[in-house]
């Protein structure tokens, strides 16, 4: 029986004043009770941290493989790449959709790297569950409960990213949705929240992702492309995050990022991630 399993059984068995939290099954009990998320071999809050990357979106099967190729080479351990975007504006690039799995599945099969995108619908489920090795939930679907619900019946770890506007406790019980159903395979996200600096696409928000660890036994990581908006920043904003005991990083990069079709701007190129992992403040896997 999973540990969330087993603590459900026991809240449901009566009552027990250390779960009498609304985030029952996503609270930290204890200093030293951490879940770790596996993604094939790959531990996420383990041990050493982690980085994920690869582009915003998959382009074509060039973009990626070159990608994929580069970031493997750099050091990355898991490969993203949206296949289903969630885009503002609906005449915005959309994603490739079942083209761009297969494509993530072919770069999977050659490098190796199991593969990270984002489930927006859950009409998408059964089709994400046949090629994707982590599902991500977007910022925006933060709170759409019923792909939360879906969630927590598969047995598929979920990278959870933070709504903008979430406290740290609504993402919580965001999480505390897919443990609910029986998913204690969660990875929570910080991407940066609403702010007032136009210069910033978001604000990288390290008090609550550090607040985070201490409230919940799921690994917590940090993705600084997303949290600024602009390349130059993300590898200082990665330093910070791993110093200040982030389990791993998602970062954005594209072989070619001023021609990529979503968020050029914030995505590094293969040698500028070449160059971050070279100087992470801590060693990752
Ligand atoms: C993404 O990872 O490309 C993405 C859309 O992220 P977020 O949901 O954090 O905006
Ligand atoms: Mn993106």
């Amino acid at each position: 029986m999973s540990e969330a399993a087993a603590v459900l059984e026991a809240v449901e068995a009566g009552p027990d004043k250390k779960c009498a939290v609304p985030e029952r099954l996503t609270a930290k009990r204890h200093a030293a009770h951490r879940t770790i998320v596996r993604v094939g071999s790959v531990a996420i809050g383990g041990g050493a941290p982690v980085v994920i990357a690869g582009p915003c979106s998959v382009e074509s099967r060039e973009q990626l493989l070159v990608a994929a190729e580069g970031v493997k080479a750099a050091g990355a351990s898991l490969l993203r790449g949206g296949a289903y975007k969630p885009r503002t504006s609906p005449y915005d690039f959309q994603g490739l959709g079942l083209e761009a799995l297969l494509i993530l599945r072919e770069a999977s099969e050659l490098t190796g790297l199991r593969v990270v995108s984002e489930v927006m619908s859950t009409e998408d489920m059964e089709v994400m569950l046949d090629h994707v090795d982590m599902l991500q939930v977007g910022a925006r679907n933060m709170q759409n409960f019923a792909l939360l619900r879906r969630l927590g019946t598969v047995r598929r770890p979920v990278l959870l990213k933070r709504n903008p506007a979430a406290t740290v406790k609504e993402w919580l019980l965001a999480a505390e949705y897919i443990l609910a159903g029986g998913n204690d395979q969660v990875v929570l996200c910080e991407r940066g929240i609403r702010s007032y600096d136009p210069d910033l696409r978001n604000t990288f928000d390290i008090g609550g992702m550090v607040l985070a660890k201490t409230m919940t036994h799921l690994p917590v990581i940090a993705d600084p492309s997303h949290a600024t908006g602009r390349r130059e920043l993300v590898p200082a904003i990665s330093r910070a995050a791993l110093a200040a005991g982030a389990d791993g990083l998602i970062v954005e990069v594209h072989p070619q990022p001023e021609r990529a079709l979503s968020d050029g701007a914030q995505s590094l190129n293969i040698p500028g991630f070449a160059a971050m992992m070279q100087d992470l403040p801590v060693p990752v896997v």
